[in-house]
């Protein structure tokens, strides 16, 4: 297990909490996993988050009890937050406290999704996340004479966008040495749908022996339960959180206003947009629109931007009020 950081307490309990649901968490307590359970008063203090602990998270702990009781949260340096789901607009903390989220994506059986890839990677953006493209399955990718290999044009499209790109085929064992590397060391959420390899890498990667084809069904089984994350200590040093496949990843507290600079790459185009605060979707004389016809900015990135756009809260707007001075809502 990693050290506690700098700001937990030296003379009590601290744990790395591992996997759970909002009832009993998995925790890493001195080299042991041990059974905890937050206590009432988390709960209390929630606000608009759902639970309280999640996946990542260093807790204080009770000294005994049967589980062990949660009693305080430390301060997290980051997390990834989305919205709970279409019925309950709450925040869903994924994890915290991670160095990198790895984006796993497959490029046959099943076919990339830039619309899952571009949902999490502009949530990641607005959390300050580090984020690392895996593209796997390139053992499938076979272009036929002449044609620009699948490959090429999606690794292209996030190098454009400022990511690093891996391909690799964990059957075929390429491009392995390279995602070692970038795991070595670290704290990582490997983040794909269910299918792309994630534990098939896994295993190749680290002699791991996760169940290939099964997890991601496991980890789905139930209805709105999808959200099990789980960490798995590698060495010590290397850790790597396993996320089950999120079918709409809705980022939680962007606002319109906030998606325009979490597409990287369209940050030099839109200062040549007329208006200053211009959306890219309606606007006359939009300079990312005129990027995208002309082939300068990827029309799936694009794609992607108008659908999230589509589904955020507007920015607070000012109405009149009585006396007719403005008030936001
Ligand atoms: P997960 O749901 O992301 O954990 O995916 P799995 O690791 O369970 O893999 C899903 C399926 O894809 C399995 O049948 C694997 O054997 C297969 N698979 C994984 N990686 C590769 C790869 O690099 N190339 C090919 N051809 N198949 C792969
Ligand atoms: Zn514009």
């Amino acid at each position: 297990m990693r050290r506690p950081p700098d700001h937990a307490p030296s003379d009590r309990p601290v744990g790395r909490v591992l996997r759970g649901d909002a009832r009993v968490y998995h925790v890493e307590l001195d080299g042991e996993v041990v059974q905890a359970a937050p206590r009432g008063r988390l709960f209390e203090e929630l606000g608009d988050v759902r639970t309280p602990v999640t996946v990542g998270d260093w807790v204080v702990l009770t000294e005994s009890g049967d589980p062990l009781g949660i009693e305080e949260v430390l301060p997290r340096r980051n997390q990834l937050s989305k919205v709970s789901s279409s019925h309950d607009p709450r925040e869903q903390v994924l994890f915290a406290n991670v160095d990198q989220l790895v984006i796993v994506g497959s490029l046959y059986k099943p076919g990339f999704s830039s619309n899952r890839t571009d949902r999490i990677l502009a949530a990641a953006h607005h959390a300050e996340i580090p984020c690392v493209l895996v593209l796997n399955k390139v053992d499938l990718d076979r272009p036929k004479d002449g044609e620009v290999s699948e490959y090429e044009t999606i690794s292209e499209t996030y190098r454009t966008a400022g990511y690093p790109v891996i391909g690799t085929s964990a059957s075929k064992e390429l491009g392995l040495e390279e995602l070692k590397e970038t795991l070595k060391g670290r704290t990582s959420v490997l983040y794909g749908a269910s299918g792309v390899g994630k534990s098939t890498l896994l295993n190749a990667l680290f002699g791991l022996e996760l169940k290939v084809g099964k997890i991601s069904k496991y980890w789905s089984a139930g209805k709105h339960t999808t959200t099990h994350s789980r960490l798995i200590d590698i060495d010590g040093e290397t850790e790597v959180v396993d996320t089950p496949g999120i079918r709409v990843f809705r980022p939680y507290g962007v606002t319109k206003a906030d998606l325009r600079f979490l597409f990287p790459e369209f940050l030099p185009f839109q200062q040549r947009c007329h208006f200053p605060d211009c959306s890219h979707d309606h606007e006359p004389d939009c300079a990312v629109a005129d990027a995208v016809e002309d082939g300068a900015l990827a029309t799936s990135r694009y794609l992607s931007y108008v659908e999230i756009l589509d589904e955020l809260e507007p920015p607070p707007e000012d109405v009149p009020t009585v006396d007719g001075s403005a008030e936001e809502v």
